[in-house]
């Protein structure tokens, strides 16, 4: 398998320490609980779609992962470190929601918006422009999107606009790639092929993603693990292992009753 930073790569795979490990969490803005008891795992090389309706608290995890909100419940560790000493962002890529909604006027090169993701290197090792471009060109090939280069953001499709924005989001070599809600304001062809490109990136590059989104759709191309999230997890494990018709009444009214069918499927080899 190729992998995106085989160095990293190597060292999360012989230790089998988790990417993500978010181990009995709970959140509540206010008084009523958002998030209960979540725990997941995902290792390297799996391609987990964590999907929920609206307000099931996908936005509150995301949150939480990448450190914007303090919890007081559970812990969370990235690479096998606790999350509120973990510092090294660089290697877990995210793009953000609506990232593919730049209009035509909008004065920023592809070359420009994927070079923006890099993190700032300083000194003796701050990279040569030729070397930048090399790095931007390289991350655009992987999503097929190198002959756009020079073009300006704003003339290109949403779904290519969200191409790009991958290439931002692995720019740095990522171990994992967070994509949240990826597909709003696509239409259901460019969703496929979307879709279709997470799987080359997962199956063909070995890159570790995380996807979030309400689209259930996703659920049928490429996801090695799935999540359903419902403010607390009604199922996460194998794809193989989901069955549809035991969870769909819990998932769509939520956790009315203390039961809760939870099989987390750990170790990267089953990706
Ligand atoms: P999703 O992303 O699945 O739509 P969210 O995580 O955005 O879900 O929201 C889950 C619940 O938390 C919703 O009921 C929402 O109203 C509430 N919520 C989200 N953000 C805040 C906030 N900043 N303060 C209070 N409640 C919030």
């Amino acid at each position: 398998m190729k992998c995106f930073s085989e160095g990293k790569l190597g060292d999360a795979m012989t230790k089998n320490v988790p990417i993500i490990n978010i181990k009995n969490v709970s959140y509540r803005y206010e008084q009523e609980p958002v998030l209960t008891e979540i725990n997941l795992s995902i290792h390297s090389g799996q391609f987990w779609g964590v999907i929920g309706p609206n307000g099931s608290g996908k936005s509150t995890l995301l949150k939480l992962l990448l450190g914007l909100l303090e919890f007081k419940q559970g812990e969370i560790e990235l690479f096998g470190e606790k999350i509120r000493a973990f510092q090294q962002w660089e290697r877990i890529g995210y793009v953000s929601q609506k990232a593919n909604s730049f209009n035509s006027g909008f004065p920023a090169t592809v070359f420009e918006v994927v070079r923006s993701g890099l993190v700032k290197k300083t000194g003796l090792f701050r990279p040569y422009p030729k070397d930048i471009r090399e790095k931007v060109k390289k991350a655009l090939d992987k999503v097929e999107m190198g002959a756009f280069i020079d073009r300006n953001i704003g003339e290109l499709s949403g779904g290519q606009q969200q191409r790009v924005f991958i290439a931002r989001g692995i720019i740095n070599e990522p171990d994992i790639l967070i994509l949240d809600e990826p597909t709003v304001g696509l239409d259901v062809q460019r969703v496929q092929s979307f879709y279709q490109l997470l799987k080359k990136l997962n199956q063909e590059n070995g890159l570790t993603i995380m996807m979030v989104t309400h689209d259930f759709a996703a659920m049928s191309e490429g996801l090695t693990h799935i999540a359903l999230l419902n403010r607390q997890l009604i199922f996460a494990g194998q794809i193989e292992e989901f069955k549809m018709d035991d969870i769909w009444p819990q998932f769509l009214y939520g956790p009315q009753e203390p039961f809760v069918y939870y099989q987390q499927s750990g170790g990267h080899g089953d990706a």
